[in-house]
């Protein structure tokens, strides 16, 4: 296609964003054009935007930002089988090399030579993004725009809950930010018996207690949290911890309240190294520990999707902020703010 289209990114090496006019992209073999339908902001865009340490080591200006995504397929590029022009579809932001050992053995979300959308590659925070065909991922037809915009950081929360079975099983989650609030939903969805929500924001606790936590805690009493989860388990502790907060006390909380056996899955990012009483935690409770990055490809869409046809999982609950594209800027501050109830927020082009 050609022309021009409105696009926000990063064009200079500094915080903040601009907005601006590009070329759309020019798809080749094995891509797809989309039309973005709907986008929504992750803590990665966070971390781009306010132009950290990661970030600056990360992105190369100029670069369209945004990875969260739905949208309707407006090219097909050659060499690509099973999309038409229409399709609605979300876009899975981990672009796999497809030929390295780890790719070759069923991990391409980790693949060694990973690329991530609007990190590595143009975003989707534009009119139009291009897309290699094996990350995208088609939707029915009739699902409606909120759900499949937010496919991408579901998916997250649906690894992290179901890469093994919960039905029955106690669940402590900590961190309670967007996919913590998923994966709230998905527990629920998938027959949790107990669900237990940490996080140090109120607004964010009355939102898990709202999409199904049976009990809240603020994590600044960390002895509070792990004797209440004790007592409410007949003193053996959770089944499963759901880490999804990076914070080195919500880690160790995490650990005190997992039962011996437990899974414990990581999957918030903590800025610096921590410290973990590896015997206590991991050995003499004969832990799993558990890492998340990314979504299985594409077991977890495939599990997600059932459950979403199924009607058990319906995330729009957790999207509580609406913007239109060009008011980038309003949506960020919105989305940092410490005060009200923020969950995800969603951007319209
Ligand atoms: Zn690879």
């Amino acid at each position: 296609m050609k022309g021009t289209m409105k696009a926000i990114g990063k064009w200079k090496a500094a915080p903040g964003v601009q907005l601006v006019e590009v070329p759309i992209p020019q798809i080749e073999y094995g891509e797809l054009l989309v039309k973005v339908k709907g986008a929504s902001i992750c803590g990665t865009d966070v971390h781009i935007y306010e132009w950290d340490e990661w970030a600056q080591g990360r992105i190369k200006p100029p670069l369209v930002t945004g990875h969260e995504c739905c949208g309707h397929v407006v090219e097909v590029g050659p060499g690509v089988t099973g999309f038409a022009e229409g399709d609605l579809v979300s876009l899975e932001s981990h672009i796999p090399c497809g030929l390295c050992a780890v790719c070759r053995t069923g991990l391409q979300h980790i693949c060694t030579n990973l690329k991530i959308l609007g990190v590595d590659t143009a975003g989707v925070y534009a009119d139009y993004v291009k897309i290699p065909a094996i990350c995208a991922w088609k939707n029915d037809p009739s699902m409606p725009i909120e759900i499949a915009t937010v496919m991408e950081p579901m998916g997250n929360a649906v690894y992290a809950s179901l890469c093994e079975p919960i039905a029955g099983s106690s669940i402590l989650i900590t961190g309670c930010g967007p996919v913590g609030l998923f994966a709230t939903i998905v527990c629920r969805a998938s027959g949790a018996s107990r669900i237990f929500a940490v996080d140090i924001n109120p607004n964010r606790l009355e939102m898990a207690k709202s999409l199904g936590a049976h009990e809240s805690f603020d994590a600044r009493d960390p002895d509070a949290v792990v004797k209440r989860v004790l007592e409410a388990t007949g003193g053996d502790g959770v089944d499963v911890v759901l880490e999804m907060s990076g914070a080195p006390s919500a880690i160790k909380t995490g650990f005190k309240a997992l039962r011996k056996g437990g899974r414990f899955t990581a999957f918030g990012l903590p800025s610096k190294p921590v410290e973990i009483d590896f015997n206590n935690d991991i050995i003499f409770k004969g832990a799993r520990v558990i890492g998340i990055n990314g979504r299985e490809m594409f077991q977890t869409w495939y599990k997600m999707a059932g459950l979403v046809r199924s009607g058990a999982l319906d995330p729009r609950p957790v999207i509580t902020h609406k913007f239109p594209l060009v008011e980038f800027d309003k949506a960020m501050a919105t989305m940092r703010s410490k005060e009200g109830k923020v969950g995800k927020v969603m951007l319209i082009p």
